[in-house]
């Protein structure tokens, strides 16, 4: 058993290094095995203490906008990709200085500005829209719900206006299986096959949960293969959550213990502040060590809430072989996605340590927040 509480302040995210290590080794198989190019999507994870190790193995990053795009051109380095559905005029000139592809997301955004993308050198790539949902319960995550923003559609596609464009961008997967990529890939090829030779990459986004135990590798592989043969074209993927899956850990302790005909356990952290996506998903996070209310050899059941005044903020319920002790360390699993790129101080919380969990068994704190960081985003 790994020690993550060692020297560790709560409440803190440690990062595994030998668990990134390990997802990385899967993705550089598939970039070994296929010869596509795999980016970091910085959206799911920008703790830049640890580009060096994931720059090690991937190609480069991408970006959301303007600050993502230069964190992964300072920290990270390789190529620096962005997409944005609409970009600012005045943005331009510095993100032209980061970026090798920049992905847009309407022809008109492609006219406007693929002029100066192609005097600067640099690529342009148009978002499209295969209007094909492989997703059920998330209409949040699914760029493809109707009346999406996210992508041009076959009816508002007119390649005609497109001269000069470098490459193709899909994004329509959140945590998915390569039988959900085989379906989208079928659905762009009925819309957009007559086009798809035409350019020199095709980028197919994130949510592609490759690095999660029952993922189909072979099959993502062949469908990788099956693009690059039939259109002659290379092939881009920018998973987030796959690249940290299961490699990050939320480190808590139990503050207080109260009763209202449940057990209730107060911890010194909070899923509206520190794991807000248990919120918005919504999920309930593993805990090292606790299961659900039903297991008979776990007969403790607390429900885990948040130091907040929100009378939501709670974590869910949770059972435990023993009694819970003030005092006691919880470990919250897969923590490291979509986590300290989401938190926030709501109720003057402080922000969670990051810590990196070494592969010599140390616990590093890279870096610690204060009364500053709550201060200093407001005025
Ligand atoms: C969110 C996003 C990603 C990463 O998605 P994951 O689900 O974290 O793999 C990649 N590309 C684009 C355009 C995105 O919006």
């Amino acid at each position: 058993m790994k020690n993550y509480v060692k020297n560790v302040p709560t409440p803190a995210y440690v990062v595994d290094e030998a668990l990134v290590e390990k997802n990385l080794a899967i993705l550089t198989s598939v970039m070994e095995r296929t010869g596509c190019k795999i980016l970091l999507a910085q959206k799911a994870f920008s703790m830049f203490s640890m580009y060096p190790q994931i720059a090690a193995s991937l190609c480069g990053t991408t970006a959301s906008g303007l600050y993502e795009a230069r964190l992964g051109h300072e920290e990270f380095g390789g190529e620096t990709h962005v997409f944005s559905p609409a970009y600012k005029e005045e943005d331009m000139d510095e993100l032209l200085t980061y970026c090798d592809h920049i992905v847009f997301n309407s022809i008109s955004q492609y006219e406007r500005y693929a002029p100066l993308v192609h005097k600067r050198g640099k690529q342009c790539g148009l978002r499209l829209n295969p209007e094909c949902s492989t997703q059920e319960g998330h209409a949040i995550y699914d760029p493809c719900a109707p009346g999406s923003r996210l992508g041009v559609t076959k009816d508002a596609f007119d390649f005609s206006r497109l001269e000069g464009i470098d490459g193709f961008h899909i994004h329509t997967l959140c945590e998915q299986n390569s039988d959900s990529l085989a379906k989208t890939i079928t659905a762009l090829e009925d819309k957009f096959g007559d086009y798809l030779g035409k350019v020199k990459w095709i980028n197919l986004g994130g949510g592609h949960h490759i690095t999660r135990e029952d993922y189909d590798l072979q099959l993502l592989i062949d469908i990788i293969l099956h693009l690059k043969n039939t259109y002659g074209v290379d092939i881009y993927l920018e998973p987030g959550e796959a690249v940290v899956l299961n490699a990050g850990f939320l480190v808590s302790k139990v503050l207080e213990l109260v009763e209202n005909n449940i057990s209730i356990a107060i911890l010194d952290t909070s899923a509206a502040c520190h794991m807000p996506d248990v919120l918005e998903m919504p999920y309930r996070p593993e805990i090292i060590g606790a299961k659900t209310p039903d297991d008979p050899a776990y007969p403790y059941t607390y429900r885990l809430a948040g130091p907040t005044c929100l009378a939501g903020d709670s974590i869910g319920d949770y059972s435990f072989a023993k009694p819970l002790q003030i005092g006691d360390y919880l470990i919250f699993c897969d923590m490291a996605l979509y986590s300290m790129v989401k938190n926030n101080t709501f109720n003057g919380m402080p922000l969670p340590a990051i810590v990196i969990h070494t592969k010599d068994g140390e616990n590093k704190v890279v870096k610690t927040f204060g009364y500053e960081d709550f201060k200093g985003r407001l005025s």
